[in-house]
Order: C-alpha cells, then sequence, then structure tokens
C-alpha cells in the first residue's frame, strides 16, 4: 500500500495519527444499509485529531459534513437541506463506530 492513498478518515486530508480500533468483523449498517470497511485502525489529519483529543465531537462532525459536500457533487439534484441531515446521520452513526471501538492512544503514522 503506497502512502500517498492514505486519507484522513475524517476529512480526507493528510493523515498524521493513527486510532488503534477494536476490531469485531463487524458491518455497520444504516437503514439495512452498509456504511462502509470501518473494521480497522482509524487515520486522522492532525486538526481533524485535535477535535478528538479534546472530546469536540460537534467540531469533528462539521469538518466531516464540510468535507463531504466538497467531495459529493453528483446528488446536487437532491433537496440541499435533505442532504445535509441524510449526511450528518450516517456521519454521527460513523462517528459513533469510532468512539465506541477506540482502543487505546493515537500514535503516529509515520514514526520510523
Ligand atoms: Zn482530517
Amino acid at each position: 500500500m503506497s502512502d500517498e492513498s492514505l486519507v484522513c478518515d475524517f476529512c480526507s486530508g493528510e493523515p498524521i495519527w493513527v486510532y488503534p480500533m477494536l476490531h469485531t468483523n463487524e458491518v455497520v449498517m444504516m437503514n439495512s444499509m452498509p456504511i462502509g470497511d470501518l473494521d480497522r485502525d482509524w487515520l486522522a489529519c492532525d486538526s481533524c485529531s485535535g477535535y478528538i483529543e479534546t472530546d469536540d465531537s460537534m467540531g469533528l462532525q462539521n469538518v466531516t459534513l464540510t468535507s463531504w459536500k466538497h467531495h459529493i457533487g453528483s446528488i446536487n439534484k437532491l433537496p440541499g437541506d435533505w442532504v445535509e441531515r441524510r449526511q450528518k446521520l450516517i456521519i454521527e452513526a460513523v462517528h459513533r463506530v469510532f468512539y465506541s471501538r477506540r482502543n487505546g492512544a493515537r500514535y503516529l503514522l509515520r514514526n520510523t
């Protein structure tokens, strides 16, 4: 795996930190839809890690929401507030997985 393919799991920025996770082999579902491969350690950029370390979960959600708006241009035909509500629900669910499976302190991605 090449380093360039790694992105912050919260904002798609450049990852600096690794958050060890409990591995459960459980697929996270929302409304009967799987919402991503979450069964691995998570990566965070310095900025998002700051929200995590200060327990600012709302700040983290807002960063993720802004990042998603930036990346998702193809569903603009849907009403903006509907899309935003839906994205918020997914982000809340994904972040809940993160907080419930955190397993130990963060460490630097490249500490060699
Ligand atoms: Zn980030």
